[in-house]
Order: structure tokens, then C-alpha cells, then sequence
């Protein structure tokens, strides 16, 4: 028996759901890999997903190639792709692990209809989460909408069956001996090449392993380092859980034994992952639609100039332009920054929270819908379990906790970095000569906040009238 073992968000050769039960299942597995034109098309040339997968794609060929296989690589729309592939290789199966995505769930259910087609059985696995779908439902049946409960319910289920790791290793003889296989070039798949230069991104399960050992020495710090962006707190893991380059059962089982605050609070960001997931199979249509109907059409004015400058980070709010010139320059942007952004742009600037969801999916290099929609449903007070609505952050003060010595905004914003601590969080406060050129290289601020809360109020106020 041959089986087709398609790679998608799992890119890595240990304690893989779908590789584990392919290697068991059959005599031989022939891996493959298809950079989906559906997707790829429509993306910018720049993207630097597509570098971080490609880099991924690569170091998992080498490694299939030490396990005395290769990796088909193919540059097509997916799901022909696989009908072909499975033609060609004359297979009986296909297996893949699950993707909670809307569009990924209709491509799946159109590749398994093909495949029955053709008589070639379908199977997927969980693979990236612990938890998935309606594992962890409440007493009633129904899905959690609050987290605290969620988490509850989570960490009673778990136990060590969810955290076993799948042993690839004991059946990696079953790959298929195949001839060489070519991998396109990045400019081959009409990218470019270089637009990881400079940052301290390394794709695959090297860099993913890198990143893991390096937290594994911060973890207990964690909980009193991860809120401040000027500080190397957080695990910058986010990239490597989106494409799968690490496992999350690794990830968990470390945190659950380490035990301790920071760990726990690490492990409750990754329940936080998961809980967005489980939201967005739920209810798809969150990807659209406000959580909360009554917010779903928020009479918000859209300022299209306003947004311009919130997207290129001039908006006249340190904290808020250092932190959308990070996501710009780099892929990333810190948590605490991500809520500061998000609520300045719905609630000060009266934007859409739609806009600024789809400006992060475009420049993010973690971008996962479940936690990118979840996050702007958050901030933008439409969601489940999310903001109050009349909670409204002030950026000045956020900046004042989170950012005291403005060390990050100093970084971003270099015009800046000749005012002291205290007048760094609202320059145009700062009367001294030593900020003469305010206007000429640093913009004054677009909107006075005490000002857009109080109209941020009234818009959500008419829509719960
Ligand atoms: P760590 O602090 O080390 O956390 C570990 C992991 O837990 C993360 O890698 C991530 O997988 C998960 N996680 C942490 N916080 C959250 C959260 N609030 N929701 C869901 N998962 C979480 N995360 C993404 O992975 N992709 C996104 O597109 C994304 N968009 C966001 C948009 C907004 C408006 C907000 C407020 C948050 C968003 N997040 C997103 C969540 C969070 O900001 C990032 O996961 C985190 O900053 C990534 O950095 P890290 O890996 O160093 O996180």
C-alpha cells in the first residue's frame, strides 16, 4: 500500500499527526509539498511567509533526503495537484493533517470528493492544537464563548494521552525511495528572495528548535517580561506554531512540567491559541461578521487619510508609529503593541477593526486567522470574551507603563531619541528647543484622544441602542 503525505502547516519530521499514521498505515509514503497558486497568486511579490515556508521547505527536503527519501515539490493549485500527484504515484491514500481554516475546509472537502472519485481515501489528523473543534465543550454541549472557562475545561481534559508525542522515527524506513526532486527557486515562484535579509528570523525546525531552547531559559521570567517591548520577553515562537516547524505537544508537555507562574502563563497563551481556533470552527462566520451582531455594522466614519497614516506609522502617537514601523520593517509586532494598535486605530481613529484585521494579515509574518480576528474582535470590542466597549485604552499611558524608558520607541522612531523619558510618550507636549523641528520630523498628533473616546462612546452607544 503507497500513501501521499501532504505537508501544509506541519513542516517538521517529528511528532507529525498525519506523517506518524501515513509511516504506520503504509508500505511506503511519498511526501509532498504544493506551493498553492490559489493562495500564492494573490500575494504580494515581497511577502515574507512565503521566504519563511520556502526556507522551511528546503531544510525539510535536506532532511527527508538523509531519511533516504525526497520531498515532491509542485507550484499549482492545490487540490488538482493532488489528484494528479496521487494519480501519477498510483496511491491508495492521502493523509494531511486538519486545517480549521473556512477556505482550507472547503479546499479539503473538494480534494476528498475528487479523491473518493478516484478511489483514493482521504484522512486527516489533529495535529496543531491539543485540543481541537468540539473536544472541550461546556456542560450544556455547547462551545465556550468566555475563556476563563474554557481554560478551566481545557486543563481538566488534558492529561498525558493529548501531550504524547507521535513516534515518526520508529517507522521512517516507509518513506518512498525516490529520484531527486527538484525545489523551485523563490524567484521561480515569482518572489523575492530576499526579504528575510537582516532579521532574526530563521524558517524551519532548526530555527523553531533555536528559539524553543532560547525561551526555555526566560520561561519563569515570562510573566513579568512579556508586556514590555523593549524587553526580550515573549518566545517569538508565533511563526513557527503557524507553520508548524515546531510541535505543540512539545511545547505544551515543557510548560505543564515546568510548572511555576511564568510557565503557567505562558501555557495559557498557547489555550488562548487554541480557544480562537476552536471560535473560528465554530462560527466561520466571524471571519466576516462581528461576534457580537449588535456591533456588526458600527457606523464607523473610515477616515482613509487617517488610516494611511496608522498604516505607515505617522500618526503622531509614539508608541502607536514605533510599533507600526516594527510590523512594517519586520514581520512582527510585540503583543502588548498589537492591542495598543488595534484599539488606537478603531477607537481613536474610528476605523473599522475589519481594515486594520486585514492590514495585519497582510504584513504579519505569524498571520493565523483564528488569532488575528480574534485579537481585532478583542480590542474592537466586538467579540467573544472581548473588551468592554467603553474600556478604552489611552496611548499615552500605555506607553508610560509598558514602554517607561521609550528604549522601544527609540529603536523605531530614532527622530525621537533625543527627549527624555518622561516627554518621549507625547512630544507635542514638549515645549523645550530641543524638540523645535516637531512638525518636520515627527507629525503632530492626527487626533486628541480625550476627544475620539468620547466619540468612540456615542458610535457604540447608537449601535446597542
Ligand atoms: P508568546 O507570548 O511567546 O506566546 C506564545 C504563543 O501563544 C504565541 O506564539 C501564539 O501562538 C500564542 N498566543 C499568544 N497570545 C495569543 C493570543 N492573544 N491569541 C492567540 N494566540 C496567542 N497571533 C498570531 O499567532 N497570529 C496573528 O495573526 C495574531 N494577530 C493578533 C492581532 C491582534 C490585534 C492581537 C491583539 C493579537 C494577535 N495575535 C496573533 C496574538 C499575539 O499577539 C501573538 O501570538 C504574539 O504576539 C506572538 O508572539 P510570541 O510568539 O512571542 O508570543
Amino acid at each position: 500500500q503507497r500513501t501521499l503525505l501532504w505537508f501544509r502547516r506541519d513542516l517538521r519530521l517529528f511528532d507529525q499527526a498525519a506523517l506518524y499514521h501515513a509511516l504506520k498505515d503504509a508500505r511506503e509514503v511519498v511526501p509532498v509539498f504544493i506551493f498553492d497558486r490559489d493562495i500564492l497568486d494573490a500575494l504580494p511579490r515581497h511577502d515574507r511567509r512565503v521566504a519563511f515556508i520556502h526556507g522551511s521547505i528546503k531544510e525539510l527536503q535536506l532532511a527527508l533526503r538523509q531519511a533516504g527519501s525526497d520531498l515532491v515539490v509542485r507550484h499549482a493549485s492545490a487540490p488538482a495537484a493532488i489528484v494528479q500527484l496521487a494519480r501519477e504515484y498510483g496511491v491508495d491514500a492521502v493523509y494531511t493533517n486538519h486545517d480549521y481554516e473556512p477556505a482550507a475546509t472547503a479546499r479539503d472537502a473538494m480534494v476528498s470528493h475528487a479523491l473518493e472519485q478516484t478511489g483514493v481515501i482521504f484522512r486527516t489528523f489533529k495535529d496543531q492544537v491539543i485540543f481541537e473543534r468540539d473536544e472541550i465543550l461546556t456542560q450544556a454541549g455547547g462551545m465556550f464563548s468566555v475563556f476563563t472557562p474554557y481554560k478551566r475545561a481545557w486543563h481538566s481534559k488534558l492529561d498525558d494521552f493529548y501531550l504524547r508525542s507521535y513516534p515518526v522515527q520508529r517507522y521512517i524506513g516507509n518513506l518512498a525511495h525516490l529520484p531527486p526532486q527538484t525545489l523551485p527557486a523563490l524567484t521561480q515562484l515569482g518572489f523575492t528572495e530576499d526579504t528575510l535579509a537582516g532579521l532574526p528570523i530563521t524558517p524551519g525546525m532548526t530555527g523553531g528548535e533555536f528559539l524553543f531552547e532560547d525561551f526555555r531559559q526566560r520561561i519563569n521570567r515570562y510573566h513579568e517580561a512579556r508586556d514590555f517591548p523593549g524587553v526580550k520577553g515573549p518566545s517569538y515562537l508565533s511563526v513557527h506554531l503557524r507553520f508548524g516547524t515546531v510541535s505543540i505537544r512539545e511545547l505544551a508537555t515543557f510548560a505543564h512540567a515546568q510548572g511555576g507562574i511564568g510557565a503557567e502563563t505562558w501555557l495559557s497563551e498557547l489555550i488562548w491559541r487554541e480557544f480562537y481556533q476552536q471560535i473560528l470552527w465554530h462560527r466561520p462566520e466571524v471571519a466576516e461578521h462581528a461576534f457580537k451582531p449588535e456591533y456588526d455594522a458600527l457606523p464607523f466614519p473610515n477616515n482613509q487619510d487617517w488610516f494611511a497614516a496608522w498604516c505607515e506609522g505617522r500618526t503622531g502617537y509614539p508608541i502607536v508609529d514605533a510599533a507600526m514601523r516594527q510590523l512594517n520593517q519586520t514581520g512582527y509586532m510585540h503583543n502588548r503593541l498589537r492591542m495598543i494598535t488595534a484599539s488606537f486605530l478603531v477607537k481613536d481613529l474610528l476605523i473599522d477593526w475589519r481594515w486594520g484585521e486585514r492590514y495585519f494579515a497582510e504584513k504579519l509574518i505569524d498571520f493565523d486567522l483564528a488569532a488575528n480576528n480574534g485579537g481585532w474582535q478583542w480590542a474592537a470590542s466586538t467579540g467573544c470574551d472581548a473588551q468592554p466597549y467603553f474600556r478604552i485604552f489611552n496611548p499615552v499611558t500605555q506607553s508610560q507603563k509598558f514602554d517607561p524608558q521609550g528604549k522601544f520607541i527609540r529603536r523605531y522612531c530614532p527622530e525621537l531619541a533625543a527627549l527624555g523619558d518622561k516627554d518621549i510618550h507625547a512630544p507635542w507636549l514638549v515645549r523645550s528647543p530641543v524638540f523645535g523641528q516637531l512638525g518636520a520630523d515627527y507629525p503632530p498628533p492626527l487626533v486628541d484622544h480625550a476627544v475620539q473616546r468620547e466619540q468612540a462612546l456615542a458610535l457604540f452607544k447608537v449601535a446597542r441602542a
